[in-house]
């Protein structure tokens, strides 16, 4: 293996200091957390002892690239308007909690355009990123996730991520994370050596590795675009071991975090990261 940063989705019971320090115990070198409950619209804020405790794990720990996942209730590109102001003012927040704490990227789902029309969807999502970039903390990314296509869901091509970029005029302050269970679900093969190669060039001419900031490491159980947003153990799911072991020995990865997202029960992060250090 190659890569440099790897990791998982760790809880945050203990806080964002905890969580640093479990992911260092299970052998990650970045992480990804939430900084509040994803079902939740509202947030406890942020004392001076949970960034205090956040930055001395960090020390500790050596682990410095921390990767937010925001809440599932934001759609920016809802149908209705009550929802969506709800959807910015929350995205403008989370931006806000990561700058508290010193975490550069926050990882977002594009939204759904509920019936509007894949236009209309990315017209709002853009206006939307548009007023939460304005109005948040600037040392802060926002990082769309790529998507499996399920239902009416935003983000499910490149084509459609590079519209999202191009609609807020390449700032730089946006980039991309792929997660691999819902590219496969999407319809992009990476299982062989050639399938994988194939899709990343893709990747290349749509986007550009200069844009890409995280990866989400997630097997499918859904079967190459079956639009089924259910991650799978490495290995264990419909993409296999090969595509794994060609991203993990793959150098435009190596500095990029590369996150599991994989079921936590009975050590399951230990063993996907065993697995893909094996690699
Ligand atoms: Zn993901
Ligand atoms: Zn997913």
């Amino acid at each position: 293996m190659i890569a440099k940063l790897i990791g998982a989705h760790i809880p945050i019971k203990n806080g964002l200091g905890g969580a640093v320090r479990h992911g260092k115990q299970i052998g990650c070198t970045a992480i990804q957390v939430f900084t509040k409950s994803p079902q939740l619209w509202k947030a406890k804020p942020i004392t001076d002892e949970m960034v205090a405790d956040y930055k001395k794990a960090c020390e500790e720990t050596g682990i410095t690239e921390v990767v937010c996942h925001d809440s599932y209730l934001i759609n920016m590109a809802a149908a209705g308007e009550e929802l969506r102001e709800k959807s910015i003012l929350g995205l403008t927040d989370e931006m806000n909690r990561c700058a508290q704490y010193g975490i550069r990227y926050l990882n977002s789902h594009m939204g759904a355009h509920v019936g509007q029309g894949v236009e209309e969807g990315i017209r709002l999502l853009v206006k939307g990123a548009e007023s939460a970039l304005k109005n948040s903390d600037p040392s802060v990314m926002l990082l769309m996730e790529t998507t499996a296509g399920t239902g009416s869901s935003l983000g499910a091509t490149f084509e459609q991520l590079q519209e999202v970029l191009d609609g807020l005029h390449g700032d730089q302050r946006v980039a991309v994370c792929i997660d691999t269970c819902h590219i496969f679900a999407a319809g992009y093969d990476i299982r062989t050596k050639e399938t994988y190669e194939e899709t990343f060039a893709k990747f290349e001419n749509v986007i550009g590795f200069d844009r890409l900031k995280a990866v989400h490491c997630n097997d499918s159980i859904g079967t190459l675009g079956s639009k089924k947003d259910r991650h799978a153990h490495i290995g264990e799911g419909e993409i296999g071991e090969e595509g794994f072991r060609l991203l993990v020995n793959d150098k435009r990865f190596e500095n990029i975090p590369i996150l599991l997202e994989t079921p936590i029960e009975n050590q399951g992060h230990e063993r996907d990261l065993a697995k893909l250090k094996s690699f």
